[in-house]
């Protein structure tokens, strides 16, 4: 077994991380404030290529493997995971069923300015009442001459109100549940297409997130984004994995990052005359949580090894997902706890982490979710 990154990797790893380091941790308490879109920070850090990260370099992408990604996603997420969110969102699920299945004409309309930070991506799932149960998707999609006609609303979309295009999943027929499913790209400014209620969120701030409703939209046939009717589901599990090793990597970033900041403190802060770190109950705390971090580290990266590799990654991955976030909540707390009442301060960075790691609770399944696929997969022996 080898568990060492390449020389290359290691190499990304830092420039990846004197980056954030120089251009997003000196904005990351204005975009948690403001909860305004960093347009500026967006120009600066697309202008320098990551979009492309997972994608071939024939469409000016890196091409990178799935540990390069990780290594991306967890170092984005060290610094802002607001930022991070809407980065990821042009990286992956935004993008991805464009690349796969979009004309060379969407592809140059859409996907390619996507992954040049020129426009914003992304995707909709979400409705008010289908969440985690996609089969309960209400938005319908009608098939008319030379297209479909699309009626719904999206919730709790991510850069929603700003994005420039989405992939939208609609049912042809709500009585099929996941078999109705199909992927449609919808572009602002199509008929009928708007948003609605932005939200106010608790934490992972920055990107806009909201409601986009679809009234009658009409998209041409080659909106579709699919090769086979009812396939949305099958589709999805194309990039499942990959999008539960990437919130398990952002999990480990946000961890990093209060670990830090509570190690600094617990080393300075000084009770009954000893730096706090001193005393055996500060210090297990310490001693949980990089164990903790580095099995999480473990589950994120194996995973990411198996997707190159091409081997089954879905249990390790769902695994990952859900250890490494509940860890990162564990650490949050915990920094919180070593903070004393300043931890409860909005001057001091643990409550911004204590938010911000709560969001990691919610995509990729939640951990109910999870453990029902791991609790079934496990006993029916699978
Ligand atoms: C910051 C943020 C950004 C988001 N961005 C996007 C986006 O860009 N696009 C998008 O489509 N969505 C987005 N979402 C929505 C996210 O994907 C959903 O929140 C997620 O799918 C869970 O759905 P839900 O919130 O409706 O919870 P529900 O599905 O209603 O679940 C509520 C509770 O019931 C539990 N539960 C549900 N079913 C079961 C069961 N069978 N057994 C046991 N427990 C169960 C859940 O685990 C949860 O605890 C975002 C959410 C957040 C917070």
């Amino acid at each position: 077994m080898n568990f060492a990154l390449t020389e290359e990797q290691e190499f990304f790893r830092t420039a990846v991380a004197d980056t954030v380091d120089r251009m997003i941790m000196p904005q990351v308490e204005t975009i948690d404030e403001t909860d305004e879109f960093p347009w500026e920070l967006w120009k600066e850090f697309t202008s320098l290529g990551y979009l492309g990260l997972r994608y071939p370099e024939e469409f000016g992408g890196m091409d990178a493997d799935p540990v390069t990604c990780m290594i991306f996603y967890e170092e984005l997420s060290r610094g802002s995971v607001g930022f991070a969110q809407a980065v990821i969102m042009n990286i992956l699920m935004g993008t991805y069923f464009l690349y796969r299945f979009g004309s060379p004409a969407i592809k140059e309309r859409c996907f390619l300015p996507a992954l040049r930070g020129e426009k914003i991506a992304t995707m909709c799932f979400t409705e008010d009442q289908s969440g985690s149960d996609l089969a309960a998707t209400a938005t319908t999609a009608r098939k008319v001459d030379g297209g479909w006609i699309l009626n719904g609303t999206k919730n709790w979309i991510t850069n929603g109100p700003i994005a420039d295009f989405a992939t939208v999943v609609a049912t042809t027929d709500p009585a099929l549940g996941m078999k109705g499913l199909n992927f449609f790209l919808v572009e602002k400014g199509t008929a009928g297409f708007s948003h609605g209620q932005i939200l106010h969120k608790v934490g992972a701030r920055g990107p806009v997130t909201g409601e986009l409703v679809l009234e009658d939209v009409f998209v041409p046939e080659e909106n579709l984004l699919g090769e086979e009717l009812g396939k949305g589901g099958a589709y999805l599990g194309e990039i499942l994995d990959e999008v539960r090793c990437m919130t398990g990597a952002m999990a480990l970033g946000i961890a990093r990052t209060a670990f830090a900041d509570g190690l600094e403190y617990a080393r300075k802060r000084e009770a009954f005359g000893k730096p706090i770190g001193t005393y055996q109950l500060i210090r297990a705390k310490f001693a949980d949580m990089a164990t903790e971090m580095e099995a999480s580290r473990l589950l994120v990266y194996q995973g990411a090894w198996r997707l190159g590799e091409g081997l089954p990654t879905r249990k390790v991955a769902a695994m990952a997902k859900m250890f490494a976030t509940e860890t990162c909540l564990k650490v949050v707390d915990e920094v919180t706890r070593i903070y004393g009442a300043n931890g409860f301060a909005q001057e001091y960075g643990p409550q911004r982490y204590f938010r911000d790691a709560r969001f990691l609770l919610y995509g990729g399944g939640t951990h109910e979710i999870l453990k029902n696929f791991l609790g079934r997969e496990i006993v029916s022996g699978r």
